[in-house]
């Protein structure tokens, strides 16, 4: 669980989770979503497993206990953030959450509040009126089936309206320390365009992913990799001169000569 701020909430440790895919993940595919180039050329070497252990110890050594920008103060108000947070930015949903967590910290609240003062907390981010809905539906699900607990099982969260697979690999990894790696659209770039973990969906590079990091990184793989695509790999112009792992990435197009 993460430490708590000086003003007593908490960094989620799981960042900017964006849009909520279904595994699906189709409009991820392709060279645009993935930030890789068409180069004709060969698909490049997998990582070897020493490679990914290299890779993750460098991350490991530079933050050694990293930290998303969602605020949440428990697993209730962790999963309300995450669900507000599909297609909108972390910066966004932080916004809003202060107030709307301070008139409902807990689902019995939430449901008191009631859909419409839920939509007015959170009307500058997007989708809010379907949050709205989803907010209140769930907290009185979590009331009628989990005695007003956020249930620690993937197959209880993805039946939660508004909660699909990504979410559910975010509070499972933060609120209950599970190694699940949620592949938001950060995650799906990087995975494809280092070669680490290529695949056409965000659920095939998930399941890639879980398959090549050791275990002993799985705990905090995601936010390692959320951050690098987030603020190192980012999608335009990847900013490999100042990469930890550029001599380890398979991108063709990496954009400084890279020294051995
Ligand atoms: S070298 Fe460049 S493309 Fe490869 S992971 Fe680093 S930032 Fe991304």
């Amino acid at each position: 669980m993460a430490k708590k701020r000086a003003s007593g909430r908490k960094t989620t440790g799981a960042p900017t989770p964006g849009r909520q895919a279904k595994p699906t993940g189709a409009k991820l595919t392709g060279a645009k979503a993935t930030g890789t180039k068409t180069t004709g050329t060969k698909a490049p070497a997998p990582w070897t497993t020493t490679e990914v252990t290299e890779a993750f110890r460098r991350f490991r050594a530079a933050q050694p206990e990293p930290k998303g920008e969602l605020e949440h103060v428990d697993p209730y108000t962790l999963l309300i953030a995450v669900v507000l947070s599909a297609q909108a930015t972390d910066a966004g949903v932080n916004k809003a959450t202060p107030a709307l967590f301070a008139a409902a910290n807990t689902p019995a609240k939430m449901v008191a509040l009631g859909e419409a003062k839920v939509a007015d907390y959170i009307k500058t981010i997007g989708l809010f009126r379907t949050k709205a809905k989803n907010v209140i539906a769930l907290s009185q699900r979590l009331i009628d089936d989990y005695g007003g607990v956020v249930p620690p099982s993937r197959e209880a969260l993805e039946t939660l309206p508004g909660v699909g697979r990504k979410t559910a690999n975010v509070v499972l990894n933060i609120a209950f320390g599970e190694p699940t790696i949620a592949v938001d659209t950060h995650i799906f770039r990087v995975g494809n365009r280092t070669g680490l973990a290529p695949g056409k969906t965000p659920f095939e590079v998930e399941e890639k992913l879980l398959q090549v990091v050791p275990d002993e990184f799985k705990r905090h793989a995601h936010h390692w990799l959320i951050l690098h695509g987030r603020y190192v790999c980012v999608a335009r112009r990847p900013l490999c001169e100042k990469c930890l792992i550029a001599d380890l990435c398979r991108y063709p197009a990496k954009t400084l000569p890279v020294p051995a």
